[in-house]
């Protein structure tokens, strides 16, 4: 493992490996519940270095042309390729999730990430030139914003820095990651795999530590000029006041609840399938995991007891042994607060009809669980869990079941599933989320946007999409006038 030096420490500054100076925080395996390591902090002013570093850096990498910033993601994501075993390695130790996980869909995912912005940043778009004023031409530029503060979540740690990073300095910008302190790993790792590929020293950095300290020195620095925030609604609502002080530009990406609907016309076998990898990848801790499906009454049996089978035969064990299905918790306190949600519903009258308990073994598992009989405004209906459970509703028209998924404060994502053109394109047009799937659960692509609708916040990852976040648009107009005193002017002042 020499492409990893944990001891070199955990701040990636200006194009080193840095020793943090501030309080070291210890990490527990999720696995094992023994201490994995020592992860060590920056200081505030060690934030400082690495802001001023990504301004340092920032004029010659965003007057780079774009086959030049191409050139370099695509060198980086070579580099990337030739660590990926070692990336999904360090991706499950620190996150207990499956190493089929990590394998196949959080390594390949970032790495493809990072290919689609070296294409992307090739195409970015604006209007074709206009004369929209009698004599003159507007034109629109599209520039990088600056220096990007950016704070990510412990779910998909690799992902989530891909997400973040790829975007902003695909289009120019320079960037400061803070990833949560619990998983440090491949956030390091993504960024010395950038400057082994040559990206210049000062484009990505990433510092480390607790949010309140680390993260708002971040997000309040002079030099940020913009905040991309993944994480909880209740964080991102504090990242945006934040914000405000300065008048920054914010990126949110909050919380999600996603509502699961269960038509009487859908082939049930595939959503039982649906549901249960829907509900229970990454262990349930997923923004877009399905937590409430609504199903028609005359399947919700049928659909339930195939649902509460497939999970009881779900492997909920070591998560680097290849036939595990589902690994860990990411920590003890995230399990109690997973148990905690789950017997709550149950003394408030819900129903388990699989798991609802711990898997007892050392370390922080929880089986997949399905609910029924709770009520639409009980807490485990209305607040993310973030853990490995779907919560089972019937419904018996159309309509109650879109007004049923609409009914939370978030709106990340949604399914729908049935064999009718008319319903699923009523579903479409009437959940009120950032994505919809028809007859599929979970499936996401780098060509494709991703961000929420309401409480589950502003802003699209991936995607072309994503550059109107990471870009400001200008207006360039040109007068081609000949005229000394223009038309228009007689508004303000006759010539005389
Ligand atoms: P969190 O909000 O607790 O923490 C997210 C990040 O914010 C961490 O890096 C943390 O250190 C930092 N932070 C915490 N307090 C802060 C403060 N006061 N100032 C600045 N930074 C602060 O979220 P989490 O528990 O790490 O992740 C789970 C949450 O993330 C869930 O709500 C999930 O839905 C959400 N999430 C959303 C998406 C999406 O794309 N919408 C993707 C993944 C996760």
């Amino acid at each position: 493992m020499d492409f990893y030096q944990p001891s070199l420490g955990h701040q990636f500054i200006n194009g080193y490996q840095v020793q943090g100076q501030g309080p070291t925080l210890p990490r527990i395996s999720p696995a094992t519940g023994e201490e994995l390591l020592e992860v060590d902090t920056a200081t505030d002013e060690q934030v400082d270095q690495a802001v001023k570093a990504a301004a340092t850096a920032f004029p010659s990498w965003s007057t780079l042309t774009p086959g030049e910033r191409s050139d370099h993601l695509l060198a980086f994501a070579r580099e990337l390729q030739l660590h990926a075993d070692e990336l999904a390695a360090v991706e499950t130790s620190q996150t207990g999730k499956s190493i089929r996980m990590s394998t196949e869909f959080d390594v390949p995912g970032s790495i493809d990430n990072v290919n689609f912005f070296a294409g992307a940043a090739r195409n970015l778009q604006g209007l074709a030139a206009g004369d929209y004023a009698g004599n003159t031409t507007s034109m629109i530029r599209r520039e990088a914003i600056g220096v990007i503060g950016s704070i990510s979540p412990w779910n998909y740690p690799l992902q989530m820095a891909a997400w973040k990073i790829l975007p902003a300095i695909a289009a120019g910008n320079t960037i400061v990651l803070k990833p949560s302190e619990l998983t440090p790993g491949t956030s390091v790792l993504f960024a010395k795999a950038a400057i082994d590929a040559g990206l210049p020293a000062g484009v990505i950095n990433v510092v480390l530590g607790d949010g309140p300290r680390v993260g708002s020195a971040l997000v309040r620095h002079p030099l940020v000029k913009m905040t991309s925030f993944t994480g909880s609604t209740a964080v991102g609502l504090k990242i945006m006041s934040m914000a405000a002080e300065r008048g920054n530009r914010v990126h949110l990406e909050l919380g999600g609840k996603a509502p699961f609907v269960v038509f009487d016309d859908a082939d049930i076998e595939a959503a039982a399938h649906g549901a249960v990898a829907g509900s229970t990848i990454n262990s349930g801790q997923d923004c877009t995991a399905a937590t409430r499906a609504y199903v028609h009454s005359s399947v919700f049996k049928k659909f339930t007891s195939r649902v509460a089978e497939l999970m009881d035969a779900m492997v909920v064990s070591d998560p680097t042994d290849p036939d595990t299905d589902m690994g860990s918790l990411i920590s003890e306190a995230h399990l109690d607060k997973v148990a905690a949600m789950v017997q709550r519903a149950e003394d408030s009258g819900a129903k388990v009809l699989a798991g609802g308990r711990r898997e007892e073994r050392p370390g922080f598992y929880y089986r997949p669980t399905l609910l029924v009989g709770a009520k639409q405004d009980s807490e485990i209906v209305q607040q993310e869990v973030f853990g490995p459970v779907l919560v089972a509703l019937p419904f018996d028209s159309d309509d109650e079941a879109i007004e049923l998924a609409n009914d939370t404060p978030y709106g990340l994502a949604a399914s729908a599933w049935t064999k009718n053109v008319d319903r699923a394109m009523r579903a479409s047009a009437q959940i009120q989320a950032g994505c919809v799937w028809i007859n599929e659960h979970i499936l996401i692509v780098s060509d494709m946007p991703h961000g929420g609708y309401k409480a589950s916040g502003m802003g699209k990852d991936m995607s072309q999409y994503s550059f109107d976040e990471y870009t400001n648009v200008k207006h360039v107009m040109l007068s081609h006038d000949p005229a000394a005193h223009r038309d228009w002017q007689d508004t303000v002042f006759k010539q005389r």
